[in-house]
């Protein structure tokens, strides 16, 4: 189950949250739907880019394109 990071752009509070779907989350604090979707922790390995470049972001369809790093590692995380 991927877990995002968010940060919501009407209070400025960051949270956590399971994304399933298209399921739309929203914030804890003022239950805004303004958020800004932050790389999650499995985008910030603390390496720098492989041999390929930048790091893909997959802004594309497959909203889901982390779903082992929360369970095993995240090999599969960002790369392309
Ligand atoms: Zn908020």
């Amino acid at each position: 189950m991927p877990i995002y990071e968010y940060k919501c752009n009407n209070c400025g509070k960051d949270f956590e949250t399971l994304v399933m779907g298209s399921f739309t989350p929203e914030c804890p604090e003022c239950d805004s739907q303004d958020l800004s979707r932050l790389m999650s922790k499995c985008g910030f390995v603390t390496k720098s880019a492989g041999p390929g470049g930048e790091p893909q972001t997959t802004a594309s369809s497959a909203s889901s394109g982390c779903a082992g790093c929360a369970s095993t590692n995240c090999s599969s995380c960002g790369v392309g």
